[in-house]
């Protein structure tokens, strides 16, 4: 079954290009460049995931994920202009699961949309999808086993001890294997939206983790993917 994406961008250059990008990957895209019309889009179809400007004619982006997410479950991705860090903080308080700043990377919105489909689905994943999860609240890369309801984190049984933070960016690194996670995205999840800082906070987390996990018993867990962000693979090599 095809991914559909609602794509509500009134910036017509901009909604064009992303509607090929999007199609490129494989979803299947509708356009709205007015914010009521998305509205009633959005209230009459299924979509997996939307993609909404907040700047928009008609609505206000803001405005249409309030009336929406009363109505129903949809992950939302804000559009946001750089200085709108109001626009951010209300969109995630009224529900939207991210937000990219506009200009972005392709790439980036790519792995965006990935992590939300993929932490948000709104239907069931097919069966035959790989579940993060092997037994509750456990999550495994070869040797190394993170027990997230006893927070404990072992390699070849020895224990590792890890901070708050250090240990909600291996989950999450964890939990999204082969994903590049870019540093704004674990920013938000180890800090959470709130937080104003730099990204380089991440670098000093991957770093902390690095030297009591990598290092500490030799292996390479933790890929730094250039530009982009970081990932745990699956395979080894
Ligand atoms: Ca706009």
């Amino acid at each position: 079954m095809n991914t559909r994406i609602l794509l509500v961008e009134d910036e017509e250059k901009l909604a064009r290009f992303l509607e090929l990008e999007l199609m490129h990957e494989g979803y299947q895209v509708e356009k709205s460049g007015n914010g009521r019309e998305a509205l009633s889009l959005a209230l009459a179809n299924h979509y997996d995931l939307i993609l909404l400007d907040i700047m928009l004619p008609g609505l206000n982006g803001l405005e249409v994920l309030r009336r929406l997410l009363k109505e129903k479950e949809v992950p939302v991705i804000l559009l946001t202009a750089r200085d709108a860090v109001m626009d951010k903080v209300s969109g995630l308080d009224a529900g939207a699961v991210d937000y990219i700043t506009k200009p972005f990377a392709i790439e980036e919105l790519l792995a965006r949309i990935r992590v939300a489909l993929k932490l948000h689905a709104v239907r069931p994943a097919a069966p035959n999808a790989e579940t993060p999860h092997d037994e509750e609240g456990v999550l495994r890369w070869q040797e190394l086993v993170l027990d997230d309801r006893r927070h404990d984190v072992r390699y070849a049984g020895h224990e590792i001890t890890l901070t708050n933070r250090e240990f909600l960016m291996l989950k999450t690194l964890l939990e999204n294997k082969n994903i590049v996670l870019s540093r704004d995205t674990l920013l938000n999840k180890v800090c959470g939206y709130e937080y104003a800082g730099e990204t380089n906070v991440v670098d000093v987390y991957i770093r902390y983790l690095r030297s009591k996990i990598d290092d500490a018993f030799g292996i390479r867990m933790i890929r730094t993917v250039r530009g982009v962000g970081y990932v745990i693979k699956s395979d080894e090599d």
